[in-house]
């Protein structure tokens, strides 16, 4: 009777690495920037009692649409409307 003792060899368990998962980091909340928006009454400029428009009206459109003040024309939004700035 010639018992082998069969060794075996039980591979050896893993050492269990888990890399700890990568928690996910909350962003930080940036702050918000606060947005500058365009009031209506930058346009207005008041003069004692009088509040006085500092864009003109668009011919087109009427009294109530301002157009856009650029270096050399204003420009209405509404129509498209340019008129040149005298020099
Ligand atoms: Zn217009």
């Amino acid at each position: 009777m010639s018992q082998k003792a069969k060794k075996e060899e039980a591979p050896a368990p893993e050492p269990k690495t888990e890399a700890p998962k990568p928690q996910k980091a909350e962003k930080p909340k940036a702050e918000k920037k606060k947005k500058e928006e365009k009031r209506t009454f930058t346009l207005y400029e008041i003069e004692g009692e009088k509040a006085v428009r500092l864009r003109p009206t668009c011919e087109r459109c009427g009294p109530g649409y301002f157009m856009a003040d650029h270096h050399d024309r204003f420009t209405c939004g509404h129509c498209g409307f340019t008129r040149y700035k005298r020099t």
